[in-house]
């Protein structure tokens, strides 16, 4: 496995290589299929890639054209840092890909990932049985396998295909207002804690961390050192995503619309740094949120953001004077008293009512700028 990944990865650098260079040579955009095409010459060349599983090396050239692909939709969006496909260092690849686990014609498993030995080992071509504990059974149809090394752990990644479970309607509806004092307030004046991970690890991550610039550059005691920091930024990013997870059902669970606002608006007109520094952790969040809600049937809106937390949920005037501290709102024309939070959750909800009345069947996401 460590093998497929040091070969995956060199192609992958390679693929980026052949395409920049037809660009600068010719002006021509290779496409994934132009590059899968080449692959049989390659194991001719290379017999080496001879070892790994045909649809693993396609499965490169895919995922370059997907990075490809967001980078000029970053570029189009006019984004200021779009980020032009990377070499992948070796820190910087740690998965390959099984595309295809069922076999559709026949009903059933293809080679890829099937679970043999009752169980206790799957099936990874050109790799053999390997070891697995399978801590939950597969549900529906396998569709795809990702092989992930996270840190010093091996995981086999199913996606399935799995029949949409609606949840009853509730007859309920929520906007929701992400900060870093509070990780959510709701409209309905629901407060989530922000579990602050990171902070609560700081003083080990230091510790750890001084261990490593204390040991010899490039010596087996340094990488040991290091990967005992990675692991303690495994288990940060572990329990923020279970709260992620926890936060998104209660929510999915209660309400059949959820609001909160759009984070590809610009964050510009808030003008707060300490939202766009965290920014990663809700746009994790409301992934989460959103794959849940349409496996429930439920709707999420985003919504534009600007002035949420200026605008009298109650009048709707909207001026700075509004906001007299971090927590208080008081309306300054209709007298209207709210905590500031609960007040632009408000807001919120009611700017998704407007592009989604309810009523309406459907599901899923919608990105509207009202
Ligand atoms: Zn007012």
């Amino acid at each position: 496995m460590f093998e497929t990944l040091r070969l995956t990865r060199t192609l992958y650098n390679a693929g980026l290589e052949q395409r920049r260079e037809a660009y600068r040579k010719a002006g021509k955009t290779l496409s994934a299929y132009d590059q899968q095409r080449e692959l049989t010459a390659l194991k001719e060349a290379c017999p080496e890639y001879g070892g790994v599983y045909s649809h693993v090396l396609q499965d490169v050239f895919d995922r370059l054209d997907r990075a490809y692909k967001s980078f000029f939709s970053r570029v189009k969006k006019g984004a200021k840092r779009a980020g032009f496909p990377r070499f992948k260092g070796r820190d910087r690849w740690d998965s390959f890909k099984f595309k295809q686990c069922w076999d559709n014609k026949k009903d059933d498993w293809t080679a890829c990932g099937k679970p043999i030995d009752e169980g206790r080992r799957i099936n990874v071509p050109k790799i053999g049985a390997v070891k697995i504990k399978l801590h939950r059974p597969l549900e529906g149809k396998p569709r795809s396998l990702q092989i992930v090394l996270d840190v010093d752990q091996w995981y086999a990644v199913y996606t399935c295909e799995v029949p949409r479970a609606a949840l009853p309607e509730t007859g309920s509806s929520v906007g929701v207002e992400v900060g870093t004092t509070w990780f959510a307030v709701t409209s309905d004046g629901g407060f989530a804690k922000n579990p602050r991970y990171l902070k609560f690890s700081l003083k080990k991550l230091r510790v750890q961390q001084r261990t490593v610039s204390r040991r010899k550059k490039g010596g087996n005691r340094r990488r040991k050192a290091i990967q005992i920091v990675a692991k303690t930024h495994r288990k940060i990013r572990r329990q923020r995503l279970d709260f992620h997870h926890i936060t998104a059902r209660r929510l999915v669970n209660k309400h059949d619309l959820i609001a909160h606002e759009d984070l590809n608006v610009s964050n510009m007109v808030r003008s707060n740094l300490a939202r766009s520094i965290s920014d990663a952790g809700w746009t994790s969040f409301f992934l989460i949120l959103s794959s849940k809600a349409a496996e429930a049937g439920r709707k999420v809106i985003a919504v534009d953001p600007m002035y949420t937390n200026q605008q009298c949920s109650k009048c709707g005037h909207t001026c700075r004077e509004n906001r007299i501290s971090q927590a208080r709102f008081v309306c300054v024309e209709c007298g209207w008293a709210e905590n500031a939070d609960v007040n632009a959750a408000k807001n919120i909800l009611q700017r998704a009512r407007i592009i989604w009345p309810s009523g309406l069947n459907g599901s899923g996401v919608s990105h509207v700028v009202a």
